[in-house]
């Protein structure tokens, strides 16, 4: 197959599908590659790098597009790269299709073959393409808080972890999977008072013995859930409800029962958000202030720290992107149950259940 590596065109998003070493590997299997010139500037990775791992430079996305039969992406495609998709060609990205119907039909008229590195799941429920980027957010999640807590940012005016003798910031965390772990982390590392909360026992149970104390794991009720961000001031949104649309957590009473100048960040806005008063942001204005509170909602938070992101997602898709490679993208997902979970759409047939579900499609 030839492999070809657009540059992303979102904004601020300056990851990349590949690192030089990902040439090499998949030249080693016999494909050619082709990545557009710039492609890795973003990550700091130059063209002559690529080329010296057996990459073939072309000069822009429409040539990437032309010459590839399998498009390796960092995130969806955004309305300006649908033209360039031909008929059957073969896609691996992040997809995030429950939350974009647009994008849904455009694949199945398209007949575009897609699979998504978010739902590509191993047998034990792992997310392994997922995993490397919600750590990275997770992590970035408390920075973006710290930063929008100080008042030239417009925020309450508080150091995260205070000094001795003044009260730390209390962070709420909503979902203590991968990316809220990372968040927890990271609060308790700056010193704030941390707070996890959790429908899974058996989460909470692991969490207790990481945390050995330091951070409080709750079971979350409505009732519960108002009282504990009514006296936050920030609150971290990491749910996950795999392939489909995150639930609406924060009602925006409660939002607005939080003290002027705190801090909500909704790392979940990626699959649709999980408060009231989310709407996507991006890195050039990546907050909006509502109820008076400040709203970080970054849909693509990641790219902020591009090198370490691209070095750690594509550590992680590669071994996958070698099988797509070899045997095409309707062949893996046939042979391979985890890309086969992955499989978003084949042949202008809608092949993810809770997609279909979130836009009343036929499954
Ligand atoms: P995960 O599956 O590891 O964790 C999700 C956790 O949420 C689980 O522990 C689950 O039990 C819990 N949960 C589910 N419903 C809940 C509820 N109603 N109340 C409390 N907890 C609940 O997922 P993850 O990898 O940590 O990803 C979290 C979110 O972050 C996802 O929506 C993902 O798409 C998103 N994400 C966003 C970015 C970004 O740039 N904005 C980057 C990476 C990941």
């Amino acid at each position: 197959l030839v492999v070809g590596v657009p540059t992303e065109i979102k904004d601020n998003e300056n990851r990349v599908a590949m690192q030089p070493d990902g040439v090499a590997e998949l030249a080693h299997h016999g494909h050619r590659v082709v990545v557009q010139a710039g492609a890795g500037a973003g990550s700091r990775f130059d063209d002559e790098v690529y080329a010296a791992a057996g990459a073939e430079i072309l000069p822009d996305a429409d040539a990437v597009f032309a010459a590839a039969d399998l498009i390796v992406k960092v995130k969806e495609p955004v309305e300006a790269e649908y033209h360039r998709f031909r008929e059957g060609q073969q896609l691996f990205t992040y997809l995030h299709l429950a939350a974009d119907p647009q994008l849904t039909r455009f694949l199945m008229d398209r007949r575009i073959d897609a699979i998504a590195y978010e739902t590509v799941q191993t047998a034990d429920g792992k997310l392994p393409l997922l995993t490397p980027m919600s750590e990275v957010a997770g992590r970035l999640a408390v920075q973006a808080a710290a930063h929008h807590l100080e008042s030239p940012a417009g925020g309450a005016g508080l150091l995260l972890g205070g000094v001795p003798g003044t009260p730390a910031a209390k962070v709420t965390i909503i979902g203590g999977g991968v990316a809220g772990t990372e968040a927890a982390k990271i609060a308790l590392g700056m010193r704030a008072i941390v707070r996890v909360f959790d429908t899974n026992p058996a989460r909470l149970a692991y969490l207790s013995d990481i945390f050995e104390g330091r951070a409080d794991l709750v079971v979350p009720n409505r009732a519960r859930l108002a009282d504990y961000v009514a006296d936050s001031d920030v609150v971290i949104g990491a749910v996950l409800v795999p392939g489909t649309k995150a639930p609406k957590l924060l009602t925006r009473e409660m939002v607005a029962s939080m003290r002027p100048g705190s801090v909500v960040v909704d790392i979940a806005i990626d699959q649709g958000g999980c408060f009231e008063t989310s709407r996507p942001t991006t890195h050039s204005h990546p907050t909006f202030v509502e109820e008076g509170v400040v709203h970080y909602c970054v849909a693509n938070i990641p790219g902020a720290v591009a090198r370490t992101s691209t070095l750690a997602l594509t550590s992680a898709t590669l071994p996958y992107l070698v099988t797509v490679a070899g045997r095409g993208v309707a062949e893996a997902a046939r042979t391979s149950p985890p890309l086969a979970a992955g499989l978003s759409t084949l042949a202008g047939r809608l092949t993810s259940e809770p997609v279909a579900a979130a836009h009343d499609l036929p499954y």
